[in-house]
């Protein structure tokens, strides 16, 4: 990192006098499944506000298509989970992390279904799927391959009915509000109340990933890596932002948002095959199409530059046509939308942005390292997946942490009693001069940049131009102000992208999903641990 970072501590200028203000106990960001467990947690007599973006709907846990991972079968064991998710991670998970997440899977999940969750089934036991690095069949599914949206409906509906928590949609978080070293709550903006400054005893993180960051992505709109770049402006630490996790298999139709194919497909069986109709992927890995996510990316990637071909194809015509249409019916009308009979087609697909495995370091329950914040779900890193994530461990982990987030920051929150107030705090951050900039095109110039230099494969070069150009566009739209969440989500893209960049560059190693083609081996001498950055307090 550089010795110096100009980035403004606030987005927007505010004064206590000027706008109005909101208290709350917990103060939870983001609506996802991290935030909702999150909030779920905390004590009924405690009051919970819950801010969101968009709408309760928007989320990457809505779209989470495979599934959840757990122990629910008999002939599985705790230890195989436990193992396959420090292989999956490259040696820098913390054991105890996974073992502790992996122990309250089937708490976890069979909470999930006492709340109205209805996973398929096989008879009376679980239906349980496989997928990609996982050596037993254990992701439980719900309505095929609308996993997410089945648990969000059944989440969503008991936040609905819990009387301690408020929810405030089209609100979005500006920044945090620090005090003698503590995160006193946020600056909250939305249209009804415009800048609204909302203190809270303590205050959880729960923002999602940063997939938006790039041109191909499987992230929803919402995922624009926020939470990375407000948690720095208030000086908390992050850690591990080099490790981006691509999906191998996103739709890619001209003129179609990018969806994800679910790896579950691969693992009922379907191939991936090149332009030419040939099935690669044993070329490369000898558990072929069930090789980890990252080998499957970086396989295609290979593929695609050796057949001059901008994508390659999953085929299905060899499995039973009613299993498919019964198994997976979003991808299936997806795939119709467009023509495409999956039964018989081929469904043309490529790598895509997918989930940030690094984020903003918390300890077991939680805790960031700036005392009265908390981090949950995908913005966080618990030490659960290492350098790289073993599917459906995510929609997990934001349930673990989330119940015991909860508990925690209502201990705190209630141990600080009635003495609890606003304090003084201002931003007299002045505008400096400006030519009027074109929001949209430095968007995408920032997810093209990305895709090409920051991607599946990096090296020295393209990660240095990839720096020095965000670097340059930081100088001239960090300092600038702006008066709605276009811009101030640019600001956070550009944030978040000069750090994963930054970080990217300095591991001069592949580990993970993490891949250099400078440097293509692990090199556990010099690089078997985290990376970590923090705002400069100088600057
Ligand atoms: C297409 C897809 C399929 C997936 N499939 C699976 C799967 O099968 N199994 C699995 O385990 N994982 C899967 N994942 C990953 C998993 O869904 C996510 O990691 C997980 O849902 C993240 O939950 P979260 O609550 O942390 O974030 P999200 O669910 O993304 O929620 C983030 C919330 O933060 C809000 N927010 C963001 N910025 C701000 C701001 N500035 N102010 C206010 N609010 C803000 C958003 O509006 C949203 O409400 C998938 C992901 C995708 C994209």
């Amino acid at each position: 990192m550089p010795s110096r970072d100009r980035t403004p501590r606030y987005l927007v200028p505010f004064h206590p006098k000027h706008v109005p203000h909101f208290f709350a106990d917990v103060l939870v960001m983001g609506a996802g499944l991290a935030g909702l467990r999150t909030a779920l947690a905390v004590r009924r007599d405690l009051s919970v506000l819950v801010v969101t973006k968009d709408g309760l709907w928007q989320s990457s846990s809505v779209l989470a298509q495979g599934g959840i991972a757990g122990v629910l079968s008999p002939d599985d064991r705790l230890q195989d989970h436990v193992e396959d998710t420090l292989q999956a991670g490259g040696s820098l998970c913390d054991r105890d992390v996974v073992q502790q997440v992996v122990h309250e899977s089937i708490e976890r999940i069979g909470e999930l279904i006492s709340w109205g969750t209805d996973f398929d089934r096989a008879g009376v036991r679980l239906a349980l799927a496989r997928e990609g690095g996982h050596g037993r069949n254990r992701i439980a599914h719900a309505r095929g391959d609308a996993t997410g949206e089945e648990i969000m409906r059944a989440v969503i509906n008991r936040v609905v009915q819990t009387p301690n928590i408020e929810t405030w949609e089209d609100t979005f978080t500006l920044d945090l509000l620090n005090h003698e070293g503590t995160c006193r709550g946020a600056l909250v903006w939305n249209p009804r109340h415009g800048k609204t400054l909302v203190w809270a005893k303590q205050t959880v993180l729960c923002t999602g990933g940063a997939g938006q960051l790039y041109r191909e992505t499987t992230n929803p709109e919402v995922a624009t890596g926020d939470g990375l770049a407000l948690a720095y402006r208030a000086g908390a630490e992050l850690r591990d932002l080099e490790f981006m996790q691509f999906h191998p298999t996103v739709l890619y139709i001209a003129g179609s948002s990018r969806h994800l194919i679910t790896e579950a497909i691969r693992g009922e069986g379907a191939r991936l095959v090149d332009r030419h109709g040939y099935r690669f992927m044993p070329d490369y890995d000898q558990r072929a199409e069930l090789a980890p996510r990252d080998v499957v990316s970086r396989a295609i990637v290979s593929q695609m530059e050796k057949t001059k071909y901008p994508n390659v194809y999953l085929v299905l015509n060899h499995l039973e046509p009613g299993h498919v249409l019964e198994r997976f019916p979003a991808i299936v009308a997806l795939c119709r939308d467009f023509d495409l009979d999956v039964t018989k087609d081929r469904i043309p697909v490529r790598p895509g942005a997918h989930y940030m495995v690094g984020g903003v370091t918390v300890d077991r329950e939680g805790r960031t390292t700036l005392p009265g914040l908390w981090a949950v779900g995908e913005v966080a890193s618990t030490g659960l997946h290492g350098a790289n994530r073993l599917a459906s461990n995510s929609l997990l982990e934001a349930l673990v942490f989330g119940a015991h987030a909860g508990v925690r920051v209502s201990l705190r929150a209630s141990e600080l009693g009635d003495d609890f107030h606003a304090v003084p705090l201002e931003n007299r951050h002045v505008e400096p001069g400006s030519e009027p900039l074109d929001l949209a095109d430095i968007r995408n110039s920032l997810k093209s940049l990305l895709w090409r230099n920051v991607g599946v494969r990096r090296d020295h070069d393209g990660l240095a131009e990839a720096a020095a150009n965000l670097d340059h566009w930081c100088r001239y739209v960090l300092a600038r102000q702006f008066s709605d969440p276009t811009g101030w989500e640019l600001q956070n893209m550009l944030c978040a992208a000069r750090l994963m960049t930054r970080s990217a560059l300095a591991r001069r190693e592949s580990r993970g999903c993490h891949v250099r083609t400078d440097f293509p081996d692990q090199d556990d001498e010099n690089w078997n641990h985290h990376s970590y950055c923090r705002r400069d307090e100088e600057a």
